[in-house]
Formats: structure tokens, C-alpha cells, sequence
């Protein structure tokens, strides 16, 4: 069977990059990639860490465009390269518009969907965002339902999920994390290198959600503001997101702060060797709240809700909210309370083993009546 992996920006690219190489690698499946671009420079730096060139390329990205724009762009160009190509499936990973987009071509083309880290819920399905509702569509549309942890699995079953079409296979993000790390790429940014050479302290800080974007982000911007003046001798650093609205809402309040760096995006292989440098992550990420607990990091994470509740229930993160004072009084217990900094980061990490991209490869093998069993995790 022909497998036709399609991502689109560089949370995916990471994600499906160890299922690409696992693929490759199974003899019984042919592998195919697409691209769509819906980021551009942070996409390709991830292709090219983990050498992919993709087959296809779509290109969609334009600065400030709307969801609706980018959706067509991706309907329109993805019909056609199904159409010429007629892989047996395509996998996605997420809750992306490219996601959606894929899904629901591949699913009008009469093209199985799979779909990586499925069953992911916020709960909150009145939720302006368009996360939620991307998981719930693609939910509805795939035939295979990768699930990283069993509390997903169960989000699928009681929405009415045939149990036969989930697998729990762990995170494929814990795979790809312990590639990068044992890189140590060295820093190219010379005031992190200093950072890091010096052992000075580091929060290690990264911002980019839709929920967040506006005054909610002005507000991350002032209470780094004050960590770093109430904290001389620790470093902030912000790999900060291309995103302009992400810019314009945090870097005035810090670029004049001489313990804060604000950096480009970092290359994937420079960023978790920072994540394994640091000593405390504030994020609002996804993927980075599952990658650091693997290296013993805790993680405060700046946001109302979470759809990783696995995360909190096992103690590896903090949810904390966007209130300024919240998030320097949080930041403070860790930096000053040892063994409230040592349960954090000795928590154990729920969400995967390093293992997910060959159970992943099982499932996709059996569904096409090639494996024996679903696999486990
Ligand atoms: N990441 C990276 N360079 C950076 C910041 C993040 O490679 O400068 C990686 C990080 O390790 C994680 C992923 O990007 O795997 C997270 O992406 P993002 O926070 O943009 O998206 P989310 O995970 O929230 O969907």
C-alpha cells in the first residue's frame, strides 16, 4: 500500500518525521511525502534536520491570510495531486488547517485518512479557536485513529469511535526529541552559546498560540520583563515565533532587557539541545510541553484549558494561565523552591518512550491487512 504523508508546518514536520523514516523502512509499505506549506522557513528547517525532501511541495504560504484563503489554496492544489498520484492513504498529524484540508480531499477522493495523535479534546467544543474542531472533523473522517495515550483512546471511544480503528502508540514527538538531542548541535546564536558555556540559569520560553495572540501576550511580554529584572544572574530566552502578531505583542516589552535574547526560530537539533540546557519552560506549546519532561524539565504552561491532561495528572506540567502576576509568582516558586522544582521535573513523562514511529508503521501495516495485531503502547 502506498502511504502519503502530508504536513504542513513545523509542529507536524517534527511529529511525522521519525513516522516518514519508519515507513521508509518497513518493506511492506511505500512511503510518499507532501508538503503544503502552510509554514514555510520553520517547516523546512525540520525537512531538513531529519533529511526529507518531500515529493510534493503545495507552497500555499502568504503573510496574513485568512484561514478561508489558506483552506482553498490547499483544496484546489491537493485535488489534483490525489487525483495524479491515488496513494491508498494519506497520514496527518494534528489539528492543523492542513490537516482538515488533507483529510477531507483524501476523504472526498475516496482516500483512507490516518491520522497521528488523534483523540486529543480541550473539552471546550464552543472554542472560537479552530483547534478543537479540526480534531473533532478529522476524527470523523479517518479510517485509522492513532491514539498517543490511552486517556486519547478513551476520548475516541466514548464519542463512538469503533474500538478495532484505535491504536495507543505513544507520542512520535519523544522519538524524534531523542534523535535531535543527541546531536548537540552547537548554537549558532553566539549569545546562547555564552549562556549555555557560562551555566548561567535559563528559562527557555516559547509563545505562538491563536488564544493567546493580543493583550494575553502583552501580558507573557511584562512578566518576562520582570523575571529578568527581579533575576539578573538567569537568562530568558525567546526563540521568537515568525508569527508578526506574536512579535509585535512580546518583543517591546523585552528588548531592552540586557538578561533577555530574543532569537530567530531555532533549527530543531539547537532547540532541544537547549531544552536539555535549560533549567524551567514557560510555553504555550504542545509539542514542547511533551518533549520536555523527557529531559527532566518543568514545564509551566501559559494557558486557560489544555487538551494534555495526561500531562497534568502526571505532574510534569503546571497549567498557569496568561495573568502576568500568575506567571512570575510561578516562576519564582521554581527558581526558589528546590523540591517543588524536583517533583516537577522528576514526574514521569506520559507521553511516549521513543518508540511510537515503529508501532505507528504496525498500525498502518495491519490496517492494510499486512500486520497481525494493532500494536500497544
Ligand atoms: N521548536 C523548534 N524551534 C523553536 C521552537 C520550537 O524546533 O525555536 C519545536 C519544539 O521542539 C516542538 C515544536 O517546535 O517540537 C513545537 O512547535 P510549536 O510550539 O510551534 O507548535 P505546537 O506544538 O504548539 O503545535
Amino acid at each position: 500500500a502506498r502511504i502519503m504523508t502530508i504536513y504542513g508546518t513545523r509542529p507536524e514536520a517534527i511529529k511525522v518525521a521519525p513516522v516518514i523514516r519508519a515507513l521508509e523502512g518497513s518493506g511492506k509499505l511505500d512511503s510518499v511525502t507532501l508538503v503544503t506549506g502552510q509554514h514555510r522557513e520553520m517547516l523546512d528547517q525540520v525537512n531538513d534536520f531529519f533529511g526529507i525532501t518531500p515529493d510534493h511541495d503545495l507552497d500555499v504560504f502568504a503573510q496574513g491570510q485568512s484561514l478561508n484563503e489558506l483552506m482553498g489554496k490547499m483544496f484546489t492544489r491537493l485535488d489534483r495531486v490525489l487525483a495524479d498520484d491515488r496513494p491508498d492513504a494519506v497520514l496527518v498529524q494534528g489539528d492543523t488547517s492542513t490537516v482538515v484540508a488533507a483529510a477531507q480531499a483524501a476523504f472526498h477522493q475516496d482516500i483512507k485518512v490516518i491520522h497521528l495523535e488523534a483523540g486529543l479534546r480541550s473539552g471546550d467544543l464552543f472554542s472560537p479557536f479552530p483547534e478543537e474542531a479540526n480534531r473533532r472533523l478529522v476524527s470523523q473522517l479517518a479510517s485509522l485513529h492513532l491514539a498517543a495515550t490511552s486517556t486519547a483512546r478513551m476520548n475516541l471511544l466514548r464519542e463512538g469511535t469503533s474500538e478495532a480503528t484505535i491504536a495507543v502508540t505513544g507520542n512520535t514527538v519523544i522519538d524524534a526529541l531523542l534523535q535531535a538531542v543527541r546531536a548537540e548541535a552547537p548554537f549558532e546564536d553566539e549569545r546562547i552559546a555564552d549562556a549555555v558555556a557560562q551555566g548561567r540559569p535559563i528559562v527557555l520560553v516559547t509563545t505562538h498560540r491563536r488564544e493567546n495572540w493580543g493583550s494575553a501576550m502583552e501580558g507573557v511580554g511584562r512578566a518576562l520583563r520582570r523575571i529578568a529584572l527581579e533575576n539578573p544572574e538567569w537568562m530568558i530566552v525567546l526563540p521568537a515565533h515568525r508569527n508578526p502578531l506574536v512579535r509585535e505583542a512580546v518583543l517591546p516589552q523585552v528588548t531592552d532587557v540586557a538578561n533577555v535574547i530574543i532569537s530567530e526560530p531555532l533549527p530543531y537539533d539547537q532547540f532541544t539541545h537547549l531544552l536539555s540546557a535549560c533549567r524551567i519552560v514557560l510555553t504555550d506549546s504542545g509539542g514542547v510541553q511533551e518533549e520536555a519532561p523527557s529531559l527532566g524539565k518543568p514545564v509551566l504552561v501559559m494557558r486557560e484549558n489544555t487538551e494534555r491532561p495526561e500531562a497534568v495528572v502526571a505532574g510534569t506540567v503546571q497549567l498557569i494561565g496568561t495573568d502576568e502576576q500568575r506567571i512570575v509568582d510561578e516562576v519564582s516558586r521554581l527558581i526558589h523552591d528546590q523540591r517543588w522544582y524536583d517533583a516537577i521535573a522528576n514526574a514521569v513523562n506520559p507521553y511516549g518512550d521513543g518508540r511510537a514511529a515503529d508501532r505507528t508503521v504496525a498500525a498502518i501495516e495491519h490496517l492494510f491487512g499486512l500486520g497481525d495485531r494493532l500494536p500497544d503502547f
